[in-house]
């Protein structure tokens, strides 16, 4: 990799700003964090540089969408310290404000690798405007820094872009470290074969990585919601599955454009109307008029398994079907299966449902790596530089 990571710094005795991902979802009745599992997932950073013997580790993060005082409200990492402090077992100091003495002081004053935890970093209206002057400030605290925020580093904002602007070494933590190696070298400098599996709504969603992917992969394998307006495009009857119309001409574009590097579903689980109930059949070709492609069906089940032997790297991202009814769920659970059932593979899950569906089904420590950012997942796909990660120092 050649970018710095934590194992290339040197913190002893020093201040390291870190920009985590800790905007975990909470019950909004009650306000407590529902998941902690991004603070689960920071852990191995923040204890790997607690056990360099920094002066203090300084930690920030933004919490939801702030754009009102009542947002603030709804929105105050005070919640997320005593979480935090419990999974570490180690106390950490709350600072409820994102500028000014008291967090001066804080830092400052700490001492012995003292935990500092920093309100939310959307407090400040020119956190997403990547306003030169915060970055400037908060850098201004610290003496080293570490991105690891991979859910954010897609928005070049004060916290994942302002600092490392201004504050060198800027070094990658082992979650955005992971997320390069798997991602980023998939996307770059992939072993081959390099099959990718998309899937979800919206063709509209996923053009980007389509069109990226079209260029590097070896095959790209389409399912879900989006298979149908590629089937429209070849001229076969959808009946009233999900379409775009507007990009019945670009599927078309990818399908020249694919040649056999692009297979598409070549059966279907279809049901006449979006439910489990109701006169649901498996159809190859034409969908009849009244009824909708909720899955894709055990024949292309099957050719993607095909597809799959001797892939040295898969990336997969969206759901085959309607995968929250189980009876279309099966598509994606066969996909999960098969990617868990391959252990010679780098196998590469987007953030979002397919990351999700592959922890429900408890295959998690099957596969090479979950992305933990569904947007920054995306656009790294896509091909895209992301300016948190360009903000990190090179090697
Ligand atoms: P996305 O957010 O674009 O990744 O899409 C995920 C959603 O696509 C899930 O909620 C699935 O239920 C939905 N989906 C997948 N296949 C289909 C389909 N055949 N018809 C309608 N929705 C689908």
């Amino acid at each position: 990799m050649d970018k710095l990571t934590i194992r290339d710094i040197d913190v002893a005795g020093k201040t390291v700003l870190v920009r985590v991902d800790f905007n975990v979802p909470r019950d909004a009745a009650t306000g407590k964090i529902t998941d902690d599992n991004r603070i689960v997932a920071a852990l191995p950073t923040i204890k790997y540089l607690l056990d360099h013997n920094p002066k203090a580790v300084v930690l920030f993060s933004h919490l939801g969408k702030v754009k009102t005082e009542e947002d603030k409200a709804k929105n105050d990492m005070a919640v997320v310290a005593p979480a935090l402090a419990e999974l570490l077992g180690k106390d950490v100091k709350f600072v409820p404000v994102t500028r000014g003495p008291e967090l001066e002081e804080a830092v400052k004053n700490a001492e012995n690798g003292q935990v500092i935890l920093v309100q939310n970093t959307r407090y400040e209206k020119g956190e997403t405007k990547n306003d030169p002057e915060l970055g400037k400030y908060w850098a201004s605290l610290g003496d080293v820094f570490v991105e690891d925020a991979f859910g954010s580093v897609h928005r070049a904002h004060a916290s994942t872009v302002g600092i490392p602007t201004n504050l060198h070494p800027a070094a990658a933590g082992f979650l955005l470290e992971k997320e390069i190696a798997y991602i980023g070298k998939a996307v770059s400098d992939p072993e081959r074969p390099l099959v990718a599996i998309l899937g979800g709504s919206k063709v509209s969603s996923k053009i980007g990585v389509i069109e990226n992917l079209l260029g590097i992969a070896d095959k790209i394998i389409i399912g879900g919601g989006m298979a149908y307006t590629f089937n429209a495009a070849k001229g076969l009857k959808i009946g009233k599955s999900l379409l775009e119309a507007d990009k019945i001409d670009l599927a078309k574009s990818y399908i020249e454009k694919g040649g056999d590097k692009l297979v598409l579903p070549c059966d279907t689980v279809i049901n006449n109307a979006f439910s489990e109930e109701g006169d649901i059949k498996v159809v190859e070709g034409d969908i009849p008029d009244g009824y909708m492609g909720l899955d894709i069906g055990p024949k292309s089940i099957a050719a993607i398994k095909k597809e799959l032997e001797g892939a040295k790297t898969v990336i997969w991202n969206g759901p085959m079907g309607v995968f929250e009814m189980p009876t279309f769920a099966k598509g994606t659970l066969e996909v999960c299966e098969a990617l868990a059932n391959m252990p010679e593979a780098n196998t590469i899950i987007g953030g979002g449902d397919s990351a999700a569906a592959v922890k429900q089904l408890g295959y998690a420590d099957k596969v090479s790596h979950i992305s933990t950012g569904g947007g920054a997942s995306l656009e790294y796909m896509e091909g895209k530089v992301l300016p948190g990660i360009a903000a990190v120092d090179a090697k």
